[in-house]
């Protein structure tokens, strides 16, 4: 669904742009059935070349590491056997979501289904796996991930020059990851004073209360705004974090911030707890009126202080 909004023509016509032909899909294809298994079958045997094996959701490998779990409908193969098989011809393997880069949401708590991500972290894959391009797996993150993201990432896949210098440590493209999704929110005054939400309808910085790690979370999402306009935190959704491994298992609930003697856990990254401790009692000693006021309301209550004309 993130995907099909891509651009302001939508997926096919933006990959179209940069000379991508989309050799199958299971939604959005014409053939199924046997046609679509043909096209399968000519990937896994190398008979048709896959620049880019693009894979959503996690992979299931239980039970027992049958694979079992997930069976590619009519083949009563494993889906992981069929990644696996397109694995060893395809240019390159791009981890399309947190699911399949990191294991995501399938894999919470005790992961019943053995669901891993393509290969991070004992992955289907092996640490070791590089595809024909000499990449490891492109892990474009995100629950859902941005479709820029997506929509970049191939068509610079395709234009040639994409090497692992553009991917961090966890495979994400730099493009997007060296970013936090903090950067550019619209609640970045209320940030600079602590001024905080109290609830889910307040304007104010949603990090003090209500468990937002945009500071610890890699993403453009504020400044390469959904549909030319959104993000989570404008919606007043907390960030969750959604393009890091193990974001599923927060170890409290989403909405709250855990806190250790009334310092958030989760402080902000390159900053020192002493450092944030210090910036939060400053900031807040300095708190204009408006942003606090603000702040705790849905709405502006107190707009800023017009200069007097001289
Ligand atoms: S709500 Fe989150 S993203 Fe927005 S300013 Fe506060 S910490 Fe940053």
């Amino acid at each position: 669904m993130s995907a099909l909004a891509a651009d302001d023509v939508g997926l096919l016509r933006a990959l179209e742009r940069f000379g991508i032909r989309l050799l199958w899909h299971p939604s959005l294809s014409e053939e199924s059935g046997a046609e679509a298994l043909a096209i399968l079958t000519a990937a896994a045997e190398g008979r048709v070349t896959v620049d880019a094996l693009c894979v959503e959701g996690s992979i299931l490998t239980g039970p027992n590491g049958t694979g079992r779990f997930q069976l590619l409908s009519g083949t009563g193969t494993p889906v992981s056997r069929w990644v696996e098989r397109i694995a060893r011809h395809a240019q390159n393997m791009v981890a399309v979501g947190s699911c399949a880069a990191f294991g995501g949401i399938p894999m919470a708590g005790v992961n019943p289904t053995d669901a891993v991500g393509l290969q991070h972290d004992n992955g289907l894959l092996p640490a070791e796996f590089r595809s024909r391009s000499g990449l490891p797996v492109i892990n474009i993150a995100g629950c859902a991930p941005h479709p820029g993201w997506l929509v970049e990432t191939l068509a610079d896949l395709a234009l040639g020059g994409f090497d692992a210098a553009r991917l961090d440590s966890l495979g994400r493209p730099r493009a997007f990851a060296d970013h936090l999704a903090h950067h550019g929110c619209s609640r970045n005054e209320f940030y600079e004073f602590k001024a905080s939400a109290a609830t889910a309808s307040d304007r104010g910085c949603l990090m003090e209360n209500l468990g937002c790690k945009a500071t610890q979370a890699p993403g453009d999402c504020n400044i390469r705004r959904w549909n030319g306009y959104g993000s989570c935190t404008d919606g007043g959704f907390t960030c969750i974090n959604c393009t890091s491994p193990g974001f599923q298992n927060p170890g409290a609930p989403f909405q709250e911030t855990a806190k250790v003697a009334g310092i958030p856990v989760g402080l902000p990254l390159d900053m020192p707890k002493a450092w944030f401790v210090a910036l939060a009692a400053l900031s807040k000693s300095a708190t204009p009126q408006r942003v606090r006021t603000n702040a705790h309301s849905d709405h502006v209550v107190v707009p800023p202080a017009r200069k007097k004309s001289p």
